[in-house]
């Protein structure tokens, strides 16, 4: 494609701190390439809704440094739908447009899939707290929430230890434990728990009650979201056997906060490098991938390759995690 002139960008699915850094980069790439940049509002359902506005490089100024996504996001089921996709398709080459950029998660990319086998030049860049996405070591946004989860986890230790208690705290992360297991190692936690793994409530109770065996005078656990042992099953549990544990528990949910503000100087120049990076492969002609870091290098993946695969969770740091728990 090498008469490439006019591309859109646009970020889906959850927003995570970085995404902007991604479209200035994009953006800028692109312009000083010679080529036309369109953004697209709110993800896919912009794209279904015609809402494509001309980008120019000052519109992208200032915007390094904030968190979630100036372009917007949503979720849009109809996309998934091939009405949706057709409609979409229609939109973007009635512009003249000839490639798209998306900034997003696991579903995003999946989207980005579709579209490449209906024959659009498409390129993904990965963006997610969760840090699910095959082919990528570590997504856009993703270093930003673990270090917000770990100063929650640096704070609740504080009053962990100043009351004798043990905590359980939630991370987010859908199905993927990446958050939950490098904020739980960073945070010196005594138990952590993932969805990729089979622990029960009854387990994390057995630990945090060997951790007062061992003379531990506080504890905490690291609970993902998509955990087997949820904490809503772990209060129960802890409810019913107590006095045999030894802790008094709380439970902390951080939710969507760990999602918000700005984003590390590593997620910008992640984003920064990404951004470039898929200008640059539109540039000679490749498309059809999510452009990834995998051990430094800059490398890219067939999109058909990501639908559908999650990236899994080093089990190996988990073993790591439990001995330094001692
Ligand atoms: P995050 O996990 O960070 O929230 P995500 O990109 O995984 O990000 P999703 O809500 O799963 O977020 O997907 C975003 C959008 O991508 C969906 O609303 C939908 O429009 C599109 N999408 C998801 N899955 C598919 C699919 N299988 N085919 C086509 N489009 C899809």
């Amino acid at each position: 494609m090498p008469s490439l002139k006019k591309i859109a960008v646009l970020t889906s699915g959850g927003d995570a701190p970085g995404m902007n850094a991604a479209v200035r980069a994009v953006t800028r790439g692109a312009l000083a390439r010679g080529w036309e940049v369109f953004a697209v509002r709110n993800g896919y359902a912009g794209l279904l809704a015609n809402e494509l506005d001309p980008l120019a490089a000052r519109d992208v100024g200032g915007i390094i440094q904030a968190g979630g996504t100036v372009l917007g996001s949503a979720r849009c089921p109809e996309f998934a739908e091939p009405a949706g996709r057709t409609k979409a398709l229609a939109n973007l080459r009635g512009r003249g447009i000839e490639a798209l950029v998306v900034i997003g998660g696991n579903g995003s990319q999946s989207g980005s899939a579709s579209l490449a086998r209906e024959g659009f030049a498409v390129l993904g860049v990965p963006s997610t707290i969760d840090n699910d996405l095959y082919g990528n070591d570590v997504s856009i946004g993703c270093d930003t929430a673990i270090n917000i989860t770990l100063e929650a986890i640096d704070r609740l230790r504080t009053t962990a230890s100043s009351h004798q208690r043990a905590f359980a705290v939630e991370t987010m992360g859908r199905n993927c434990g990446y958050i939950a297991l490098m904020a739980g190692i960073a945070g010196g936690a005594e138990v952590i728990a993932l969805p990729e793994h089979e622990l029960q409530p009854a387990d994390v109770a057995a630990r945090l009650r060997a951790a007062r065996e061992r003379g531990k005078t506080h504890a905490l656990a690291v609970i993902a979201e998509g955990a087997k042992c949820g904490v809503h099953e772990l209060m129960d549990y802890y409810g019913a056997h107590r006095p045999s544990i030894g802790f008094d528990l709380r439970v902390t949910r951080l939710g969507h906060v760990v999602r918000g503000g700005a984003p590390t100087a590593a997620d910008r120049v992640l984003a920064t490098r990404l951004g470039a990076a898929a200008i640059a492969m539109l540039a000679e002609g490749r498309h059809g991938v999510l452009v990834g870091m995998v051990k430094g290098d800059i490398i890219s993946t067939p999109l058909t390759e990501i639908a559908g695969r999650m990236r899994p969770a080093d089990a190996s740091l988990l073993e790591l995690a439990r001995t330094m728990a001692l």
